[in-house]
């Protein structure tokens, strides 16, 4: 669905349809993250999960009680954010994650728009640069045969 390599890894989405993916997004759906923090001696770090995808009418608590459980184990003694972290992850993860589906969608959207092909200046012939050898000194339409933009 997605061009490899810049793609937004999400949790819950495998298998859907884009257009599946859109009809759970308006039953209700959402993209959420949980927190989490780690201590490392006396640093402690507060992180984010993977995106997950949540249906609508999806628990989240077992998804959002791994993250606070980390929290409690490997989080909780570094002072003193440890227990500051600890305590808010644990009210964002009940409360069923921080909602990014806005970030996530305009994300897709800007990687939707980049991945539009683009045209020869000269007659408007659609072209794909991944037709054309970088190391080329110059990429001719295959259309109208004048010189195309490199990218
Ligand atoms: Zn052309």
């Amino acid at each position: 669905m997605r061009k490899e390599g810049e793609s937004i890894d999400i949790i819950g989405l495998e298998g859907l349809s884009e257009d599946q993916i859109k009809f759970e997004l308006s039953r209700g759906a959402r993209f959420v993250v949980f927190q989490y923090c780690i201590s490392i001696i006396i640093l402690t770090f507060k992180r984010s999960s993977d995106i997950y995808f949540i249906k609508a009418g999806e628990g989240t608590f077992g998804k959002g009680i791994i993250h606070t459980l980390i929290s409690l184990l490997l989080g909780w003694w570094g002072v003193p954010w440890g227990p500051i972290y600890t305590i808010q992850s644990l009210i964002t993860n009940s409360c069923g994650g921080r909602d990014v589906t806005q970030a996530v969608l305009e994300a897709v959207q800007k990687e939707t728009e980049s991945s539009e092909r683009p045209a020869c200046p000269h007659c408007g012939a659609e072209y794909n640069v991944n037709d054309y050898r970088q190391d080329a000194p110059e990429w001719f339409c295959a259309q109208c045969g004048k010189t195309l933009p490199k990218e």
